[in-house]
């Protein structure tokens, strides 16, 4: 071992995990236009979730940073089987983290991208989960503002769970030439007094892409498109809409109900409700109410201390005891069990036998109380080394731990 090649360290070993607070990121399962989601775990439970990665200056940067703390703790309150939980948040100096439950079945839309429309049955069914969620939010005095597929999820039972209620305000907007532009694409689903930015209600807001989204489930396209972006605010605007052949004429009705540019005279939920086409079928939700919910997580995102941040970390590998190093150390690389790296080369000062003594020593943190040292002779007579090693350890008697029939130059100390 003594004349051996010295083990690299890596830090980049491979299977170190990052962690966040108590959770381990995993992959990315998201990427929207203003955030990052990502798989997560929580060591303490096991449990499965996706974490939502936002920055942080922009969200606290942002006027509305009352509003957006209310809203966010009522969000944790929420705890409907059609809204996607949100469990806690937490802030690192640069990053806001939402833990929400993870969602396995995909996006809504993907269902339309893959086997085209749905049926009358089918859409009104997610329809009445959609209804369900967003007048559930709107009580609490949530409201989404940014009801589009993409933020329509399904369960692996085929439940409809919306996500981002919320959280809209965070999303980026600009203003250019007058107009509402989102980050997130074409605003086919916004509705036009939101376009025209002139104060919005923003129960009515929701309503109006309820309905283009339920357009869009039965037809399978949109009712207003055109790559032109003021073309399309003209359309929307106007929302002169026709209804394919194939929708009867109870659903013709509703949704031009639902589709009216005038938000004053736009059904309400409380109307929609009561219609005869979305009665059909229509069960209202039952679910338990949340028990004690703590909002001291919300409360330390939004105040400016710093006491509460949590840091994104690369974990470090496990610590290991004297006896787990050396069962490793048999054969074994040990380079990339370690951190930290720290290398010093020595050279005695008499040509010796076959010139100069030189040694070449690592230090390794194996822990935070356990180094490992190893010297290496790199030039001059084998003899040699061995007398300075001799002299070496036993000058360190004290502080090395020697296995008793370890006859390698590996030290621990
Ligand atoms: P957007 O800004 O388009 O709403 P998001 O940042 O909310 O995008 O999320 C991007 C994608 O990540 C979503 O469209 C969805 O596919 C996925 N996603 C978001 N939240 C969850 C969740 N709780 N569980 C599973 N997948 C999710
Ligand atoms: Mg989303």
């Amino acid at each position: 071992m003594a004349e051996s090649a010295a083990p690299k360290a890596t830090a980049a070993a491979a299977g170190r995990k990052t962690r966040v607070g108590p959770y381990e990121l995993g992959k990315t399962i998201g990427e929207g236009s203003f955030a990052k989601v990502k798989l997560a775990r929580d060591s303490r439970t096991g449990a499965v979730c996706a974490i939502k990665v936002l920055d942080r200056n922009h969200v606290l940067r942002h006027k509305m940073v009352e509003q957006i703390k209310r809203e966010i703790s009522t969000m944790k309150l929420i705890k409907h089987p059609n809204v996607v939980q949100l469990h806690e948040v937490m802030a690192s100096k640069t990053k806001i983290y939402m833990v929400l439950e993870f969602v396995d079945g995909g996006e809504l839309f993907d269902k339309i991208v893959n086997s085209g429309r749905l049926s009358e049955d089918e859409a009104r069914r997610y329809f009445h989960q959609l209804i369900n969620a967003v007048d559930y939010c709107h009580s609490r005095g949530v409201y989404h503002r940014d009801l589009k597929p993409e933020n329509l999820l399904l369960d692996s039972h085929g439940s409809l769970k919306v996500s981002d209620f919320g959280l809209s305000a965070f999303a980026p907007q600009t203003k250019e030439d007058g107009l509402l532009h989102t980050t997130c694409g074409t605003p086919n689903y916004v509705a036009p007094e939101v376009l025209a930015d002139k104060g919005y209600n923003g129960m009515a807001a929701d309503v109006w892409s309820c309905g283009i989204i339920l357009f869009v489930l039965m037809a399978g396209y949109l009712p207003f498109d055109d790559s032109n972006l003021m073309r399309l605010y003209k359309l929307i605007c106007q929302a002169n809409i026709s209804c394919p052949t194939w929708f009867s004429s109870g659903a013709k009705k509703f949704i031009k109900r639902i589709i009216d540019p005038n938000p004053d005279t736009r059904i309400t939920i409380a109307e929609i409700l009561e219609d005869e086409w979305f009665k059909k079928d229509y069960k209202p939700p039952r679910f338990e109410q949340g028990e004690d919910v703590n909002l001291d997580d919300v409360d330390a995102v939004f105040n400016d201390s710093e006491e509460h941040l949590v840091a994104e970390k690369r974990e470090k590998p496990e610590s290991m005891n004297a006896f787990a190093l050396i069962s490793r150390s048999q054969g074994f690389n040990l380079g990339n069990l370690f951190e930290k790296e720290m290398m010093m080369k020595l050279k005695g000062d008499k040509t010796g036998r076959k010139g100069h003594l030189s040694v070449a020593t690592e230090v390794f943190e194996v822990a935070p109380s356990l180094h490992m040292v190893e010297l290496r002779k790199t030039g001059g007579d084998t003899l040699e080394f061995h007398n300075f090693y001799k002299n070496f350890s036993t000058e360190l008697k004290d502080i090395v731990w020697k296995a008793e029939s370890d006859t390698s130059k590996k030290q621990t100390k």
